[in-house]
């Protein structure tokens, strides 16, 4: 399906299944893979923002998340498939990685509310091999964190700084990266951790 352009943020047409999908040929191919979910205030920013809306460029993958993007592209007369929410994203992934026995890193949230989110994650998804986690509270200019997620090998990570920071810095683990899909996240951490 035709991409669809929503005020200069171009998004990716399809169905939370399709996304799925062509997630996990690109994890089976070893290809890295960036994700950005974006909502109406991230479509805000980029377009205010040069530095960010370079960023959001580079994504192999643009999700429409949130009402007023779906409502947008409508009016414009290119109807996107469906409203795909990062969190429903996430938890999709997550039964994914779940049924094949992925390698999954979690980035972000304070300290408790990762270590929490991963043990619901452990207990949810069983066959999930958790790659590493970490907190989002470290400078983000330093290389060291990349280091140490790219050395876990991990098949997906999940990145939960809020935006811009998450995208920022997933512009530059890929530069160096061999693979994974990189996900922002948000505030799906707090969600998901109760
Ligand atoms: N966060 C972080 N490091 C930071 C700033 C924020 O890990 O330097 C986390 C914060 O603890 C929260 C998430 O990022 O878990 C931000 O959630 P929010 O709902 O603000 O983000 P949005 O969904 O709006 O992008």
């Amino acid at each position: 399906r035709e991409k669809v352009n929503v005020i200069g943020i171009v998004f990716d047409n399809y169905t939370k299944k399709e996304f799925i999908q062509f997630f996990l040929e690109r994890i089976n191919k070893k290809e890295k893979t960036f994700v950005v979910t974006a909502n109406p205030e991230i479509v805000m920013f980029a377009k205010n923002n040069p530095f960010y809306y370079k960023i959001i460029k580079k994504a192999n993958y643009v999700v429409p998340d949130g009402v007023g993007v779906i409502k947008g592209a409508q009016l414009l007369g290119s109807p996107l498939a469906e409203r795909v929410p990062g969190f429903e994203l996430m938890l999709a992934l997550l039964q994914e990685a779940n049924l094949n026995q992925l390698r999954v890193y979690f980035l972000g949230a304070k300290q408790e509310v990762v270590e929490k989110a991963v043990a619901q994650v452990r207990k949810d998804y069983p066959l999930i091999q958790i790659a590493g986690y970490h907190d989002g509270y470290f400078d983000l200019k330093d290389k060291k964190m990349i280091n140490e997620v790219q050395g876990t090998q991990p098949d997906i990570v999940f990145v939960a700084l809020g935006f811009p920071k998450q995208e920022k810095w997933i512009s530059q683990y890929l530069e160096t990266a061999e693979k994974g899909i990189l996900m922002g996240v948000g505030g799906s951490f707090d969600v998901l951790s109760g």
